[in-house]
C-alpha cells in the first residue's frame, strides 16, 4: 500500500456559520496518484481545493499532508493553481516566476534554467518581460500553471487548471501533468470535464452539495446523465 500524500478525515466547512459547503468529506490520495474532483457549480470543489492547499482551515475534521497536520511544513513542497489569479499584477512574468523559485529555494543557475524552460513550454517567451496586469486571462492562467510546476513540487493542487485555455495550451498542460505524474508527483485537481478527468486521473471523486462519493465509471455516467438532463 502506497503512503498517503493527502488524507482528509471528516472534513467540513461552514461559511459564516450558515453555508455548509463541505460535509464530512473523507478521502486519501496516495503518493504519486492523480485524484480528480468533479462537481457542479457550487458543489464545494474550490472549498475543498483551498483546504487541501492549506489556504483555508476546515471547520471540522482533519487534513494530513505527507504525514503532517501543520500545513506550513509542506507549503514549500506544494504547487497550487487556484481559480483566482494570485500573481503579482505589477511584476513581470519572469519576476513572478523568479520570486516563486526563490521561495522554493531553487539555486541561481537552476532557477534561471527552470524559468526559461517554463516560459518555453507554455509559449510565454514573448511576454516574459510584460507586467501581469497587461496579459489576457488565458495567458495569466498559463503563467500560474508554469509557476506551480516550476520547482517540481511533490504535491500539485489545481482548481480547474485548463478553464480558459485554448486547445493547444490545454494539450500542453495535460502532457506536463502526465509527465509530472509519471515522475511521481501527487496531483489533486478539480474539473468540470469528463475527458480531462479520464485523461489525467487515476481516481475521481464526485462532490455534490458538499458530500463526496466515489467516482467510478457508473457514478460518472449517472452524474453526467443528470447534468445533461438539466442542460
Ligand atoms: P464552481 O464550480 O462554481 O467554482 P465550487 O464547486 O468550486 O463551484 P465552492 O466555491 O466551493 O463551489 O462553493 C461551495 C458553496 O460554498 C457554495 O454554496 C458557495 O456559494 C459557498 N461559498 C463559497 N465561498 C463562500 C464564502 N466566502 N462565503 C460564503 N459562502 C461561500
Amino acid at each position: 500500500m502506497l503512503k498517503p500524500a493527502v488524507q482528509m478525515d471528516g472534513v467540513g466547512k461552514t461559511y459564516a456559520g450558515e453555508v455548509r459547503a463541505l460535509d464530512h468529506v473523507s478521502f486519501q490520495v496516495a503518493e504519486g496518484e492523480t485524484f480528480g474532483i468533479l462537481g457542479a457549480n457550487g458543489a464545494g470543489k474550490t472549498t475543498l481545493i483551498r483546504i487541501a492547499s492549506t489556504l483555508m482551515r476546515p471547520t471540522q475534521g482533519r487534513v494530513v499532508l505527507f504525514g503532517e497536520t501543520d500545513g506550513t511544513a509542506i507549503r514549500r513542497r506544494m504547487g497550487v493553481v487556484s481559480q483566482d489569479c494570485t500573481l503579482d499584477p505589477h511584476l513581470t512574468v519572469r519576476r513572478n516566476l523568479s520570486f516563486h523559485a526563490l521561495f522554493f529555494g531553487l539555486p541561481g543557475p537552476r532557477r534561471k534554467r527552470r524559468i526559461d524552460e517554463a516560459l518555453a513550454w507554455l509559449g510565454l517567451d514573448h511576454c516574459a518581460d510584460a507586467a501581469i496586469h497587461t496579459l489576457s486571462g488565458g495567458t495569466k492562467r498559463k503563467v500560474m500553471i508554469a509557476r506551480a510546476l516550476l520547482a517540481e513540487p511533490a504535491l500539485l493542487i489545481l482548481d480547474e487548471p485548463t478553464t480558459g485555455l485554448d486547445p493547444e495550451a490545454r494539450a500542453v498542460v495535460w502532457s506536463r501533468l502526465r509527465a509530472g505524474a509519471a515522475a511521481g508527483t501527487t496531483i489533486v485537481l478539480s474539473t468540470h470535464h469528463r475527458d480531462e478527468a479520464e485523461a489525467l486521473c487515476h481516481r475521481v471523486g464526485v462532490i455534490e452539495q458538499g458530500r463526496m462519493a466515489d467516482g467510478d465509471s457508473d457514478a460518472l455516467d449517472a452524474w453526467f446523465a443528470k447534468a445533461a438532463a438539466h442542460a
